[in-house]
Protein backbone atom coordinates (compact mmCIF):
# COMPACT_ATOMS: atom_id res chain seq x y z
CA UNK A 1 0.00 0.00 0.00
CA UNK A 2 1.02 3.67 -0.82
CA UNK A 3 1.77 6.47 1.99
CA UNK A 4 -0.81 8.13 0.30
CA UNK A 5 -3.75 5.63 0.39
CA UNK A 6 -2.59 4.57 4.14
CA UNK A 7 -3.66 8.41 4.41
CA UNK A 8 -6.82 9.00 2.87
CA UNK A 9 -7.94 5.74 4.23
CA UNK A 10 -7.38 6.68 7.57
CA UNK A 11 -8.51 10.39 7.27
CA UNK A 12 -11.80 8.80 5.76
CA UNK A 13 -12.10 7.33 8.53
CA UNK A 14 -11.67 9.71 11.23
CA UNK A 15 -14.80 11.83 12.68
CA UNK A 16 -14.84 15.81 11.78
CA UNK A 17 -13.75 16.63 15.58
CA UNK A 18 -10.49 14.61 15.24
CA UNK A 19 -7.50 15.67 13.76
CA UNK A 20 -4.80 14.16 12.36
CA UNK A 21 -1.18 14.44 12.95
CA UNK A 22 0.95 12.21 10.55
CA UNK A 23 3.95 10.80 13.09
CA UNK A 24 7.08 11.15 10.47
CA UNK A 25 9.86 10.09 12.74
CA UNK A 26 12.77 8.27 10.89
CA UNK A 27 10.73 8.73 7.50
CA UNK A 28 12.74 10.02 4.69
CA UNK A 29 11.66 13.40 3.24
CA UNK A 30 10.65 11.84 0.26
CA UNK A 31 7.97 10.00 2.32
CA UNK A 32 6.65 13.37 4.00
CA UNK A 33 6.50 14.85 0.88
CA UNK A 34 4.18 11.92 -0.26
CA UNK A 35 2.06 12.68 2.44
CA UNK A 36 2.27 16.32 1.99
CA UNK A 37 1.14 15.81 -1.98
CA UNK A 38 -1.75 14.18 -0.85
CA UNK A 39 -2.71 17.25 1.23
CA UNK A 40 -1.43 16.19 4.69
CA UNK A 41 -0.16 19.33 6.62
CA UNK A 42 0.20 18.17 10.06
CA UNK A 43 3.10 16.28 10.95
CA UNK A 44 4.51 14.86 14.44
CA UNK A 45 8.64 14.07 14.87
CA UNK A 46 9.77 13.29 18.36
CA UNK A 47 13.78 13.86 18.07
CA UNK A 48 14.87 17.87 17.64
CA UNK A 49 17.48 17.40 15.52
CA UNK A 50 15.13 15.44 13.22
CA UNK A 51 12.68 18.58 13.22
CA UNK A 52 15.81 20.99 12.32
CA UNK A 53 16.61 19.27 8.79
CA UNK A 54 13.48 18.53 8.08
CA UNK A 55 11.10 21.37 8.72
CA UNK A 56 13.41 23.89 6.68
CA UNK A 57 13.58 21.16 3.36
CA UNK A 58 9.89 20.76 3.19
CA UNK A 59 7.44 23.66 2.01
CA UNK A 60 6.25 26.48 4.58
CA UNK A 61 2.75 25.23 5.16
CA UNK A 62 3.61 22.07 7.46
CA UNK A 63 2.48 22.77 10.61
CA UNK A 64 4.87 20.40 12.96
CA UNK A 65 4.14 19.27 16.22
CA UNK A 66 7.11 18.09 18.75
CA UNK A 67 5.62 14.77 20.08
CA UNK A 68 8.83 13.24 22.15
CA UNK A 69 10.06 13.74 25.28
CA UNK A 70 11.36 17.28 24.84
CA UNK A 71 14.88 18.61 26.91
CA UNK A 72 14.66 22.25 27.89
CA UNK A 73 18.02 23.20 26.69
CA UNK A 74 16.65 22.31 23.16
CA UNK A 75 13.60 23.62 23.31
CA UNK A 76 15.71 27.05 21.45
CA UNK A 77 16.01 25.12 18.18
CA UNK A 78 12.45 24.36 17.68
CA UNK A 79 10.78 27.57 19.30
CA UNK A 80 10.88 29.73 15.77
CA UNK A 81 8.50 27.42 14.01
CA UNK A 82 7.25 24.25 15.99
CA UNK A 83 3.10 24.65 16.35
CA UNK A 84 2.39 22.23 19.12
CA UNK A 85 4.56 21.15 21.95
CA UNK A 86 2.61 17.62 22.93
CA UNK A 87 4.66 16.33 25.72
CA UNK A 88 5.34 18.93 28.68
CA UNK A 89 5.78 16.96 31.65
CA UNK A 90 8.01 19.74 34.05
CA UNK A 91 7.13 23.28 34.81
CA UNK A 92 10.70 23.89 34.20
CA UNK A 93 10.42 22.82 31.09
CA UNK A 94 7.48 25.46 30.76
CA UNK A 95 8.97 27.95 31.41
CA UNK A 96 11.72 27.95 29.41
CA UNK A 97 9.55 27.51 26.20
CA UNK A 98 7.60 31.11 27.67
CA UNK A 99 11.19 32.30 27.03
CA UNK A 100 12.14 31.09 24.36
CA UNK A 101 8.20 32.03 22.90
CA UNK A 102 9.14 35.56 24.42
CA UNK A 103 12.59 35.61 22.33
CA UNK A 104 10.81 34.69 18.95
CA UNK A 105 8.05 37.12 19.91
CA UNK A 106 5.36 34.31 20.08
CA UNK A 107 2.92 32.10 21.56
CA UNK A 108 3.61 28.89 21.85
CA UNK A 109 1.02 25.98 22.00
CA UNK A 110 1.55 23.37 24.51
CA UNK A 111 -0.25 20.40 25.65
CA UNK A 112 0.26 18.98 29.11
CA UNK A 113 1.45 15.43 29.15
CA UNK A 114 -0.26 12.83 31.47
CA UNK A 115 0.68 9.89 33.26
CA UNK A 116 -2.11 7.21 32.41
CA UNK A 117 -0.06 4.08 31.43
CA UNK A 118 0.83 1.39 34.25
CA UNK A 119 4.28 0.98 32.61
CA UNK A 120 6.67 3.52 34.92
CA UNK A 121 8.62 4.04 31.43
CA UNK A 122 6.30 6.79 30.56
CA UNK A 123 6.91 10.29 31.20
CA UNK A 124 4.10 12.87 31.93
CA UNK A 125 2.71 14.84 35.12
CA UNK A 126 0.07 13.45 37.99
CA UNK A 127 -3.13 15.67 37.97
CA UNK A 128 -2.42 16.84 41.34
CA UNK A 129 1.16 18.21 39.97
CA UNK A 130 -0.32 20.14 37.19
CA UNK A 131 -3.09 21.59 39.98
CA UNK A 132 -0.46 22.71 42.27
CA UNK A 133 1.43 24.21 38.97
CA UNK A 134 -1.81 26.08 37.73
CA UNK A 135 -2.11 27.94 41.14
CA UNK A 136 1.07 29.41 41.09
CA UNK A 137 2.05 33.18 40.40
CA UNK A 138 4.78 31.85 38.45
CA UNK A 139 2.39 30.07 36.10
CA UNK A 140 -0.03 33.05 35.32
CA UNK A 141 3.14 34.77 34.71
CA UNK A 142 4.08 33.00 31.57
CA UNK A 143 2.30 34.83 28.46
CA UNK A 144 4.31 33.39 25.69
CA UNK A 145 2.67 30.18 26.58
CA UNK A 146 -1.00 28.52 25.56
CA UNK A 147 -1.89 25.50 27.31
CA UNK A 148 -4.07 24.06 24.55
CA UNK A 149 -4.91 20.75 25.77
CA UNK A 150 -3.66 17.62 27.85
CA UNK A 151 -1.71 14.39 26.08
CA UNK A 152 -1.52 11.10 27.21
CA UNK A 153 -0.19 7.85 26.11
CA UNK A 154 -1.78 3.90 26.81
CA UNK A 155 -0.34 1.10 28.09
CA UNK A 156 1.14 -1.00 25.42
CA UNK A 157 -1.21 -3.81 26.15
CA UNK A 158 -4.04 -6.03 24.08
CA UNK A 159 -6.20 -5.97 27.02
CA UNK A 160 -8.89 -3.02 25.35
CA UNK A 161 -10.17 -2.96 28.34
CA UNK A 162 -7.49 -1.44 30.35
CA UNK A 163 -6.63 1.14 27.65
CA UNK A 164 -10.46 2.50 27.29
CA UNK A 165 -10.15 2.92 31.21
CA UNK A 166 -6.42 4.98 30.82
CA UNK A 167 -7.85 7.41 27.64
CA UNK A 168 -11.49 7.80 29.65
CA UNK A 169 -8.99 9.12 32.55
CA UNK A 170 -7.48 11.26 30.66
CA UNK A 171 -10.63 12.64 29.41
CA UNK A 172 -11.73 13.10 32.77
CA UNK A 173 -8.45 15.05 33.87
CA UNK A 174 -9.33 17.36 30.70
CA UNK A 175 -13.13 17.86 32.13
CA UNK A 176 -11.25 18.65 35.23
CA UNK A 177 -8.72 20.85 34.29
CA UNK A 178 -11.21 22.90 31.61
CA UNK A 179 -13.81 23.38 34.37
CA UNK A 180 -11.27 24.56 37.17
CA UNK A 181 -8.58 26.90 35.49
CA UNK A 182 -9.26 26.87 31.57
CA UNK A 183 -13.08 27.58 31.70
CA UNK A 184 -11.78 31.02 29.92
CA UNK A 185 -9.53 29.96 27.98
CA UNK A 186 -10.95 28.73 24.17
CA UNK A 187 -7.65 27.02 23.54
CA UNK A 188 -8.13 24.51 25.74
CA UNK A 189 -9.63 22.19 24.13
CA UNK A 190 -7.63 19.53 22.69
CA UNK A 191 -6.96 16.21 23.98
CA UNK A 192 -3.81 14.74 22.10
CA UNK A 193 -4.52 10.41 22.67
CA UNK A 194 -4.33 7.17 20.26
CA UNK A 195 -1.53 6.05 18.35
CA UNK A 196 -1.89 3.43 15.25
CA UNK A 197 -2.77 0.79 17.74
CA UNK A 198 -5.14 2.08 19.86
CA UNK A 199 -6.78 5.54 18.31
CA UNK A 200 -10.08 3.80 16.84
CA UNK A 201 -10.46 3.61 21.34
CA UNK A 202 -8.65 6.72 21.88
CA UNK A 203 -11.43 8.30 19.44
CA UNK A 204 -13.87 6.68 21.40
CA UNK A 205 -12.95 8.37 24.58
CA UNK A 206 -12.24 11.95 23.70
CA UNK A 207 -9.67 12.11 21.57
CA UNK A 208 -9.43 15.38 19.24
CA UNK A 209 -5.85 14.63 18.02
CA UNK A 210 -4.90 11.37 16.87
CA UNK A 211 -0.85 10.25 16.40
CA UNK A 212 -0.49 7.80 13.74
CA UNK A 213 2.96 7.10 12.30
CA UNK A 214 3.57 3.01 11.44
CA UNK A 215 -0.36 2.62 9.89
CA UNK A 216 0.87 5.79 7.35
CA UNK A 217 4.38 5.31 6.43
CA UNK A 218 5.02 1.58 7.30
CA UNK A 219 7.43 0.02 10.19
CA UNK A 220 10.18 1.95 11.40
CA UNK A 221 13.59 0.47 11.14
CA UNK A 222 14.87 0.37 14.37
CA UNK A 223 12.99 -0.61 17.57
CA UNK A 224 13.62 2.05 19.87
CA UNK A 225 11.64 4.77 17.97
C1 LIG B 1 5.99 7.15 17.55
C2 LIG B 1 4.90 7.82 18.28
C3 LIG B 1 3.57 7.75 17.83
C4 LIG B 1 3.15 6.97 16.59
O1 LIG B 1 3.25 5.60 16.81
P1 LIG B 1 2.66 4.53 15.74
O2 LIG B 1 2.42 3.33 16.56
O3 LIG B 1 3.70 4.36 14.71
O4 LIG B 1 1.40 5.10 15.18
C5 LIG B 1 2.61 8.44 18.54
N1 LIG B 1 2.92 9.15 19.65
C6 LIG B 1 4.17 9.25 20.11
C7 LIG B 1 4.44 10.06 21.32
C8 LIG B 1 5.20 8.58 19.45
O5 LIG B 1 6.45 8.68 19.93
Amino acid sequence: MSIAVNLNTIKNSLPSTVELVAVSKTKPIEDISEAYEAGQRVFGENKVQELQVKHPALPKDIEWHMIGHLQSNKVKYIAPFVSLIHGVDSFKLLKEINKQGKKNDRIIKVLLQFHIATEQTKFGFSQLEVEEILKTEDFQNLNHISISGVMGMASNTEDKTQVRKEFNQLKEIFNRLKNNYFQNHSDFKEISSGMSGDYQIAIKNGSTLVRIGSSIFGARNYANH
